[in-house]
């Protein structure tokens, strides 16, 4: 075909950009309904399934700064000494009594502020003096008090649907103390690789075959992002296996994902059997690497098939299976930003496609960051995606010189 020229004509009107295809798949993810109630301890990387409103003020109650000294403003002198007495002694956890006035309260880090006390002088810029404090201080009102509600207020929305929950929203769950969170359930993913050629790692390589590295590749993948597997392993080329596999890979799971097979070659199955089975949908893709991406419906379910080559796994699933599953997942966050980075490299073969190629954040000499390619950016260079920490996207038809500035995605934030 490609001799008559007939392909590269049909590729110019039929490929189709990176964004437009996102967005005609993101249209088959609605996010989970089930949620589930998990305890703090449990719900690292979990999808908080409601907003969270805080019925407390954080502090619930001011309290002071620092270790030192309760004061009423109204008892400093300006200009010279002030003296007060230290009637009452208040550590973080006690309830002091009101300050009377001429007095003063010892007072601890985190104690709270007892009433009528205004001000916290610092205990280094005070002599003490048997049951007297003595200082000459310029002071402010409300100096060294963290407020009442300062941290958060009674009633303010503090955690919003959708976010994926790292420590630190545990830690902001906990401090208006929330014991447990509803969250989204897990994503079920069935997975399974199609292949004659293929060989589990660990057993003797046999002439013709090679192992299988997708299975490893995209398992993590999945697993990184909090997905529950339903691993079939293995599947031969041929169109009873592969239609059995996808039955069996659509029972009970919310997408099912391949590798392999999506060509249009005859051993190529999974596009058939998809047909047979359910709704297809086949996206010839206007980027590099990745060839026809194949979607559809199979029993309720979603249906991803990959390309085969190792490289194009990890890239289609960065690029499309990532964001497909964080809409999944219920999260707010679904696109990935790219970060602007000086190119260490030059790029002077334009292409039509838009180009993801695998890179990685260097500091040259003058210790400024820069991105580097992997040399060999070949579709079956595995290498390339475990050398890189992202991808340096290359805008269609453009060239890029050393010092020009580039899109760089990390691999980090899209999984994240
Ligand atoms: P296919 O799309 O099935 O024609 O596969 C494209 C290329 O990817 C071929 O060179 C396959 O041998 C290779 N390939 C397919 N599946 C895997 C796999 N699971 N692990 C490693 N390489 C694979
Ligand atoms: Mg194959």
């Amino acid at each position: 075909m490609a001799d008559c020229g007939c392909d590269s004509i049909k590729e110019k009107i039929d490929l189709v950009p990176y964004d437009e295809a996102l967005e005609k798949l993101l249209k088959f993810a609605s996010s989970v309904q089930q949620t589930e109630n998990v305890a703090l301890t449990q719900s690292l990387n979990r999808i908080l399934a409601t907003d969270i409103t805080s019925a407390i003020d954080v502090p619930p109650a001011a309290n002071s700064a620092m270790d030192g000294y309760a004061i009423r403003l109204s008892d400093v002198n300006t200009g010279s000494d002030t003296r007060l007495r230290v009637t009452q002694r208040i550590p973080a956890g006690i309830t002091g009594e009101p300050i009377q006035a001429g007095t003063a309260a010892r007072i601890f880090t985190g104690a709270p502020v007892p009433a009528a006390a205004d001000v916290v002088i610092m205990q280094e810029q005070v002599n003490v003096d048997g049951d007297y404090i003595c200082f000459e201080a310029s002071v402010k009102p409300g100096q060294n008090i963290r407020a009442a509600g300062e941290d958060i207020k009674s009633g303010q929305m503090i955690l919003t649907q959708g976010t994926k929950l790292r420590a630190q929203e545990l830690g902001l769950a906990a401090s208006i103390g929330v014991s447990q969170l509803t969250v989204t359930r897990r994503i079920r993913v069935g997975i399974f690789f199609t292949g004659d050629e293929l060989v589990e790692p660990g057993q003797p390589l046999t002439p013709g075959k090679i192992y299988d590295s997708n299975r490893y590749t995209l398992t993590g993948l999945l697993q990184t992002m909090g997905c529950d597997i339903v691993d079939l392993g293995i599947v031969g080329d041929t169109l009873e296996q592969t239609e059995q596999a996808i039955l069996t890979a659509t029972e009970q799971t919310d997408l099912v994902i391949t590798s392999g097979g999506v060509s249009v070659g005859e051993e190529d199955h999974v596009r058939l059997a998809l047909e047979k089975l359910g709704e297809l949908h086949m996206w010839r893709l206007k980027i590099k690497p990745g060839k026809p991406l194949a979607f559809g419906i199979v029993n309720d379910t979603a249906f991803m098939g990959l390309p085969g080559n190792p490289v194009s796994v990890f890239a289609t699933f960065c690029l499309f299976v990532a964001p497909f599953i964080k809409k999944l997942q219920g999260r707010n966050k679904i696109y990935t930003e790219s970060t602007r980075m000086t190119a260490a490299f030059d790029w002077s073969k334009p292409d039509r496609r838009r180009e993801f190629t695998r890179a990685r954040i260097e500091r040259d000499k003058d210790n400024q960051l820069h991105a580097s390619l992997y040399p060999n950016q070949g579709s079956g260079v595995l290498m390339s995606t475990s050398w890189a920490d992202g991808f340096v996207v290359i805008a269609e038809d453009s060239v890029i010189k050393s010092g020009d500035t580039v899109n760089y995605l990390s691999f980090n934030d899209i999984l994240e």
